[in-house]
Protein backbone atom coordinates (compact mmCIF):
# COMPACT_ATOMS: atom_id res chain seq x y z
CA UNK A 1 0.00 0.00 0.00
CA UNK A 2 1.49 3.77 -0.98
CA UNK A 3 1.19 6.03 1.89
CA UNK A 4 0.26 8.57 -0.18
CA UNK A 5 -3.11 6.84 -1.73
CA UNK A 6 -4.31 6.02 1.81
CA UNK A 7 -3.56 9.83 2.68
CA UNK A 8 -5.62 11.01 -0.06
CA UNK A 9 -8.50 8.57 1.17
CA UNK A 10 -8.44 10.11 4.43
CA UNK A 11 -8.19 13.53 3.53
CA UNK A 12 -11.24 13.30 1.08
CA UNK A 13 -12.75 11.26 3.76
CA UNK A 14 -11.89 13.93 6.33
CA UNK A 15 -14.32 16.78 3.85
CA UNK A 16 -17.17 14.07 4.10
CA UNK A 17 -17.15 14.62 7.87
CA UNK A 18 -15.72 10.71 8.25
CA UNK A 19 -12.95 10.47 10.44
CA UNK A 20 -10.56 7.48 9.83
CA UNK A 21 -8.66 6.33 12.45
CA UNK A 22 -5.07 4.39 11.29
CA UNK A 23 -4.23 3.60 7.92
CA UNK A 24 -5.79 0.24 8.43
CA UNK A 25 -9.36 1.15 8.30
CA UNK A 26 -9.86 1.93 4.56
CA UNK A 27 -7.62 -0.95 3.57
CA UNK A 28 -9.08 -3.14 5.65
CA UNK A 29 -12.89 -2.09 4.45
CA UNK A 30 -12.34 -2.68 1.09
CA UNK A 31 -12.19 -6.55 1.64
CA UNK A 32 -15.89 -5.85 3.40
CA UNK A 33 -18.69 -8.25 2.33
CA UNK A 34 -20.66 -8.00 5.12
CA UNK A 35 -22.46 -4.76 7.38
CA UNK A 36 -23.79 -5.48 10.66
CA UNK A 37 -26.31 -2.39 11.60
CA UNK A 38 -27.22 -2.32 15.25
CA UNK A 39 -30.98 -0.85 14.92
CA UNK A 40 -31.07 1.46 18.03
CA UNK A 41 -29.68 4.51 17.73
CA UNK A 42 -27.96 3.36 14.73
CA UNK A 43 -30.98 2.79 12.24
CA UNK A 44 -33.86 4.19 14.01
CA UNK A 45 -33.40 7.66 15.83
CA UNK A 46 -33.14 6.28 19.62
CA UNK A 47 -35.46 8.78 20.76
CA UNK A 48 -38.69 6.52 21.57
CA UNK A 49 -42.03 7.87 22.68
CA UNK A 50 -44.72 5.87 24.47
CA UNK A 51 -47.35 4.73 22.84
CA UNK A 52 -49.83 2.69 24.88
CA UNK A 53 -49.93 2.36 28.48
CA UNK A 54 -52.07 -1.23 29.25
CA UNK A 55 -52.78 -1.59 32.46
CA UNK A 56 -53.31 -4.93 34.53
CA UNK A 57 -56.99 -5.14 35.24
CA UNK A 58 -58.76 -2.62 37.76
CA UNK A 59 -55.57 -0.31 37.40
CA UNK A 60 -55.29 2.78 35.95
CA UNK A 61 -52.31 3.81 33.59
CA UNK A 62 -50.90 6.17 36.72
CA UNK A 63 -50.99 3.17 38.66
CA UNK A 64 -48.54 1.68 35.75
CA UNK A 65 -46.30 4.97 35.18
CA UNK A 66 -45.62 6.22 38.80
CA UNK A 67 -43.72 3.08 39.81
CA UNK A 68 -42.24 2.57 36.06
CA UNK A 69 -41.18 6.08 36.02
CA UNK A 70 -39.70 5.82 39.35
CA UNK A 71 -37.54 2.86 38.59
CA UNK A 72 -36.55 4.75 35.14
CA UNK A 73 -35.47 7.99 36.56
CA UNK A 74 -31.95 6.61 37.42
CA UNK A 75 -31.35 4.95 33.82
CA UNK A 76 -30.29 6.72 30.63
CA UNK A 77 -31.87 4.32 28.09
CA UNK A 78 -34.60 5.56 25.46
CA UNK A 79 -36.85 3.19 26.45
CA UNK A 80 -36.62 5.01 30.33
CA UNK A 81 -36.67 8.12 28.75
CA UNK A 82 -39.74 7.80 26.93
CA UNK A 83 -41.23 6.32 30.03
CA UNK A 84 -40.54 9.18 32.69
CA UNK A 85 -41.69 11.91 30.06
CA UNK A 86 -44.78 10.35 29.40
CA UNK A 87 -45.53 9.91 33.61
CA UNK A 88 -44.20 13.99 34.16
CA UNK A 89 -46.69 14.76 31.48
CA UNK A 90 -49.46 12.41 33.19
CA UNK A 91 -48.57 13.75 36.71
CA UNK A 92 -48.99 17.43 34.93
CA UNK A 93 -52.31 17.02 33.52
CA UNK A 94 -53.99 15.43 36.48
CA UNK A 95 -51.82 17.21 39.31
CA UNK A 96 -49.39 15.60 41.80
CA UNK A 97 -52.21 13.86 44.19
CA UNK A 98 -56.24 12.97 43.32
CA UNK A 99 -56.74 15.96 45.98
CA UNK A 100 -59.40 15.28 48.42
CA UNK A 101 -60.98 12.31 46.42
CA UNK A 102 -64.46 11.51 45.45
CA UNK A 103 -65.15 10.39 42.09
CA UNK A 104 -61.43 9.17 41.59
CA UNK A 105 -59.68 8.65 44.84
CA UNK A 106 -62.17 5.77 44.99
CA UNK A 107 -60.98 3.65 42.04
CA UNK A 108 -58.05 1.36 43.90
CA UNK A 109 -56.11 2.00 47.36
CA UNK A 110 -52.97 1.87 44.57
CA UNK A 111 -54.30 5.44 43.20
CA UNK A 112 -53.83 7.18 46.82
CA UNK A 113 -50.94 5.35 48.08
CA UNK A 114 -49.19 6.57 44.76
CA UNK A 115 -50.13 10.11 44.66
CA UNK A 116 -46.85 10.62 46.45
CA UNK A 117 -44.07 10.88 44.26
CA UNK A 118 -42.42 7.20 45.78
CA UNK A 119 -39.30 6.67 47.55
CA UNK A 120 -36.21 4.99 45.41
CA UNK A 121 -33.78 2.76 46.52
CA UNK A 122 -31.42 0.76 45.22
CA UNK A 123 -31.41 1.15 41.71
CA UNK A 124 -29.91 -1.33 39.15
CA UNK A 125 -29.55 -1.51 35.64
CA UNK A 126 -30.31 -4.94 34.05
CA UNK A 127 -28.38 -4.60 31.04
CA UNK A 128 -29.96 -5.66 27.76
CA UNK A 129 -33.15 -6.47 29.42
CA UNK A 130 -34.46 -3.75 31.95
CA UNK A 131 -34.11 -1.63 34.87
CA UNK A 132 -35.24 -2.31 38.97
CA UNK A 133 -35.39 -0.43 41.87
CA UNK A 134 -36.65 -0.76 45.23
CA UNK A 135 -40.25 1.71 45.45
CA UNK A 136 -40.98 2.21 48.75
CA UNK A 137 -39.22 -0.25 50.04
CA UNK A 138 -40.76 -2.71 47.28
CA UNK A 139 -38.90 -4.51 44.14
CA UNK A 140 -40.15 -2.76 41.11
CA UNK A 141 -38.52 -4.20 37.62
CA UNK A 142 -38.99 -2.59 34.18
CA UNK A 143 -37.86 -5.08 31.32
CA UNK A 144 -38.71 -7.47 28.98
CA UNK A 145 -42.03 -9.30 29.86
CA UNK A 146 -40.20 -13.15 29.83
CA UNK A 147 -36.65 -11.93 32.22
CA UNK A 148 -39.53 -9.67 34.37
CA UNK A 149 -41.71 -12.26 34.90
CA UNK A 150 -38.43 -15.33 35.45
CA UNK A 151 -36.86 -12.59 37.61
CA UNK A 152 -39.26 -13.30 40.76
CA UNK A 153 -38.44 -16.41 41.17
CA UNK A 154 -41.01 -16.20 44.53
CA UNK A 155 -43.99 -15.77 42.43
CA UNK A 156 -43.66 -17.89 39.39
CA UNK A 157 -47.61 -17.74 38.79
CA UNK A 158 -48.06 -18.31 34.48
CA UNK A 159 -47.53 -14.30 32.61
CA UNK A 160 -50.95 -13.22 32.50
CA UNK A 161 -52.77 -13.50 28.74
CA UNK A 162 -53.79 -9.84 28.40
CA UNK A 163 -49.94 -8.86 28.92
CA UNK A 164 -48.49 -11.46 26.70
CA UNK A 165 -51.42 -10.53 23.93
CA UNK A 166 -50.34 -6.70 24.21
CA UNK A 167 -46.85 -6.99 23.65
CA UNK A 168 -47.04 -9.39 20.94
CA UNK A 169 -49.57 -6.86 18.99
CA UNK A 170 -47.86 -4.18 20.06
CA UNK A 171 -44.26 -5.78 18.80
CA UNK A 172 -46.13 -7.08 15.63
CA UNK A 173 -46.81 -3.44 14.60
CA UNK A 174 -43.16 -2.68 15.42
CA UNK A 175 -43.26 -0.77 18.97
CA UNK A 176 -41.16 -1.61 21.93
CA UNK A 177 -42.88 -3.20 24.45
CA UNK A 178 -41.63 -3.24 28.35
CA UNK A 179 -43.78 -4.91 31.36
CA UNK A 180 -44.07 -3.41 34.45
CA UNK A 181 -44.05 -5.29 38.22
CA UNK A 182 -44.09 -4.26 41.67
CA UNK A 183 -44.17 -6.05 44.87
CA UNK A 184 -44.55 -9.55 42.34
CA UNK A 185 -47.93 -7.89 41.19
CA UNK A 186 -47.98 -7.78 37.28
CA UNK A 187 -48.69 -4.01 36.81
CA UNK A 188 -49.25 -3.35 33.18
CA UNK A 189 -47.21 -3.09 30.21
CA UNK A 190 -45.91 0.08 28.30
CA UNK A 191 -45.38 0.10 24.73
CA UNK A 192 -43.31 2.84 22.78
CA UNK A 193 -42.15 3.72 18.92
CA UNK A 194 -38.73 4.28 17.99
CA UNK A 195 -38.88 6.20 14.33
CA UNK A 196 -36.45 4.70 11.98
CA UNK A 197 -34.10 7.47 10.53
CA UNK A 198 -34.99 8.90 7.55
CA UNK A 199 -31.37 8.23 5.73
CA UNK A 200 -31.91 4.48 6.66
CA UNK A 201 -33.83 3.31 3.71
CA UNK A 202 -31.79 4.74 0.92
CA UNK A 203 -28.36 3.64 2.81
CA UNK A 204 -29.17 0.44 2.78
CA UNK A 205 -30.32 -0.01 -0.84
CA UNK A 206 -27.42 1.42 -1.43
CA UNK A 207 -24.98 -1.01 0.40
CA UNK A 208 -27.16 -3.84 -1.04
CA UNK A 209 -26.41 -2.64 -4.57
CA UNK A 210 -22.67 -2.49 -3.72
CA UNK A 211 -23.10 -6.14 -3.36
CA UNK A 212 -23.07 -6.25 0.38
CA UNK A 213 -24.96 -8.34 2.83
CA UNK A 214 -26.89 -6.60 5.58
CA UNK A 215 -27.40 -8.02 9.00
CA UNK A 216 -30.30 -6.27 11.73
CA UNK A 217 -27.97 -6.62 15.52
CA UNK A 218 -30.66 -5.65 18.23
CA UNK A 219 -31.18 -6.54 22.03
CA UNK A 220 -34.86 -6.37 21.03
CA UNK A 221 -37.39 -9.36 20.07
CA UNK A 222 -38.02 -10.81 16.85
CA UNK A 223 -41.09 -9.34 16.20
CA UNK A 224 -39.78 -5.59 16.71
CA UNK A 225 -36.48 -6.78 14.61
CA UNK A 226 -38.28 -8.20 11.39
CA UNK A 227 -40.44 -5.26 11.10
CA UNK A 228 -37.64 -3.00 11.18
CA UNK A 229 -35.69 -5.18 8.58
CA UNK A 230 -38.49 -5.88 6.68
CA UNK A 231 -39.31 -1.92 6.47
CA UNK A 232 -35.70 -1.35 5.33
CA UNK A 233 -35.22 -4.30 3.52
CA UNK A 234 -32.20 -5.87 5.62
CA UNK A 235 -31.06 -8.93 4.36
CA UNK A 236 -30.40 -11.08 7.82
CA UNK A 237 -31.50 -10.03 11.75
CA UNK A 238 -29.84 -11.44 14.87
CA UNK A 239 -32.41 -10.69 17.39
CA UNK A 240 -32.72 -11.02 21.37
CA UNK A 241 -28.97 -10.39 21.57
CA UNK A 242 -27.50 -9.30 25.08
CA UNK A 243 -25.02 -6.21 25.06
CA UNK A 244 -22.01 -8.68 25.77
CA UNK A 245 -23.32 -11.45 22.82
CA UNK A 246 -23.16 -8.36 20.52
CA UNK A 247 -19.56 -9.12 19.53
CA UNK A 248 -19.54 -12.66 19.65
CA UNK A 249 -22.18 -12.59 17.23
CA UNK A 250 -19.28 -11.04 14.72
CA UNK A 251 -17.44 -12.71 15.67
CA UNK A 252 -19.32 -15.61 14.62
CA UNK A 253 -19.87 -13.57 11.34
CA UNK A 254 -16.01 -14.22 10.77
CA UNK A 255 -15.71 -17.52 11.72
CA UNK A 256 -18.18 -18.30 9.03
CA UNK A 257 -14.92 -16.76 6.61
CA UNK A 258 -17.11 -13.18 6.33
CA UNK A 259 -15.38 -10.24 6.21
CA UNK A 260 -17.54 -8.09 8.30
CA UNK A 261 -18.17 -3.94 9.13
CA UNK A 262 -19.96 -3.23 12.38
CA UNK A 263 -21.90 0.23 12.56
CA UNK A 264 -23.32 1.14 16.05
CA UNK A 265 -23.68 4.19 18.20
CA UNK A 266 -21.06 2.81 21.22
CA UNK A 267 -24.21 2.13 23.62
CA UNK A 268 -23.87 -1.54 24.16
CA UNK A 269 -21.79 -2.44 21.02
CA UNK A 270 -18.30 -0.77 21.55
CA UNK A 271 -16.78 -4.52 21.50
CA UNK A 272 -18.27 -5.42 18.58
CA UNK A 273 -16.85 -2.76 17.31
CA UNK A 274 -13.60 -3.42 18.11
CA UNK A 275 -14.36 -7.26 17.29
CA UNK A 276 -15.44 -6.62 13.50
CA UNK A 277 -12.93 -6.02 10.75
CA UNK A 278 -14.07 -3.00 10.36
CA UNK A 279 -15.43 -0.91 12.97
CA UNK A 280 -17.65 2.12 12.79
CA UNK A 281 -19.22 4.34 15.07
CA UNK A 282 -22.05 6.70 13.96
CA UNK A 283 -23.05 9.78 15.36
CA UNK A 284 -21.84 11.24 18.56
CA UNK A 285 -21.44 7.54 20.53
CA UNK A 286 -19.50 7.41 23.34
CA UNK A 287 -15.83 7.90 24.50
CA UNK A 288 -15.47 4.21 24.07
CA UNK A 289 -16.96 3.48 20.57
CA UNK A 290 -14.30 6.38 19.70
CA UNK A 291 -11.65 4.09 20.93
CA UNK A 292 -12.76 0.70 19.77
CA UNK A 293 -13.72 2.21 16.36
CA UNK A 294 -11.65 2.06 13.03
CA UNK A 295 -13.89 4.92 11.48
CA UNK A 296 -16.28 7.70 13.08
CA UNK A 297 -19.50 9.26 11.53
CA UNK A 298 -19.56 12.28 12.38
CA UNK A 299 -22.92 13.41 10.56
CA UNK A 300 -25.91 11.33 12.02
CA UNK A 301 -26.52 10.33 8.54
CA UNK A 302 -26.70 6.57 7.60
CA UNK A 303 -25.70 7.66 4.25
CA UNK A 304 -22.53 9.44 5.14
CA UNK A 305 -22.07 5.27 5.69
CA UNK A 306 -21.99 4.64 2.25
CA UNK A 307 -19.63 7.52 1.37
CA UNK A 308 -17.25 6.28 3.62
CA UNK A 309 -17.39 2.52 2.43
CA UNK A 310 -17.49 3.47 -1.54
CA UNK A 311 -14.92 6.10 -0.64
CA UNK A 312 -12.41 3.11 1.04
CA UNK A 313 -13.04 1.11 -2.20
CA UNK A 314 -12.18 3.51 -4.51
CA UNK A 315 -9.16 4.13 -2.12
CA UNK A 316 -8.15 0.85 -2.29
CA UNK A 317 -8.14 0.69 -6.35
CA UNK A 318 -5.92 3.57 -6.64
CA UNK A 319 -3.33 1.59 -4.50
CA UNK A 320 -3.93 -1.57 -6.47
P1 LIG B 1 -30.53 -2.48 21.17
O1 LIG B 1 -29.72 -3.73 21.05
O2 LIG B 1 -31.50 -2.37 20.00
O3 LIG B 1 -29.66 -1.26 21.29
P2 LIG B 1 -30.97 -2.75 24.07
O4 LIG B 1 -29.97 -3.84 24.22
O5 LIG B 1 -30.57 -1.41 24.58
O6 LIG B 1 -31.45 -2.63 22.51
O7 LIG B 1 -32.32 -3.17 24.81
C1 LIG B 1 -32.95 -4.39 24.54
C2 LIG B 1 -34.24 -4.58 25.33
O8 LIG B 1 -33.97 -4.60 26.74
C3 LIG B 1 -35.27 -3.47 25.16
O9 LIG B 1 -36.09 -3.65 24.05
C4 LIG B 1 -36.07 -3.61 26.45
O10 LIG B 1 -36.99 -4.67 26.35
C5 LIG B 1 -35.03 -3.99 27.46
N1 LIG B 1 -34.49 -2.83 28.22
C6 LIG B 1 -33.21 -2.38 28.21
N2 LIG B 1 -33.06 -1.33 29.05
C7 LIG B 1 -34.28 -1.06 29.59
C8 LIG B 1 -34.79 -0.09 30.54
N3 LIG B 1 -34.04 0.85 31.11
N4 LIG B 1 -36.11 -0.16 30.84
C9 LIG B 1 -36.90 -1.09 30.28
N5 LIG B 1 -36.48 -2.03 29.41
C10 LIG B 1 -35.20 -2.03 29.06
MG1 LIG C 1 -28.00 0.30 20.79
Amino acid sequence: ATPTALMVGVGRAGQLGILVKGQDALESSGRIDTVVLDKTGTLTTGRMAVTDVVPAPGLTPSDVLVPAAAVERSSEHPIARAIVTVADDLTALTGPSTSSGTEEGSRTDRSTTMAEPPHVTDFRALLGWGARALVDGKECIVGRLDTVTAASPTTPEPVEGWATDAITSAERAGAVAVAVRHDGTLLGVVTMADQVKPSAQSAVEKLKEMGLRTVLLTGDSELVANHVAAQLGIDEVRARVLPDEKSGVVQSLRDEGRNVAMVGDGINDSAALATANLGIAMGQGTEIAMKSADIIIVRDDLRTLVDAIQLSRRTISTIK
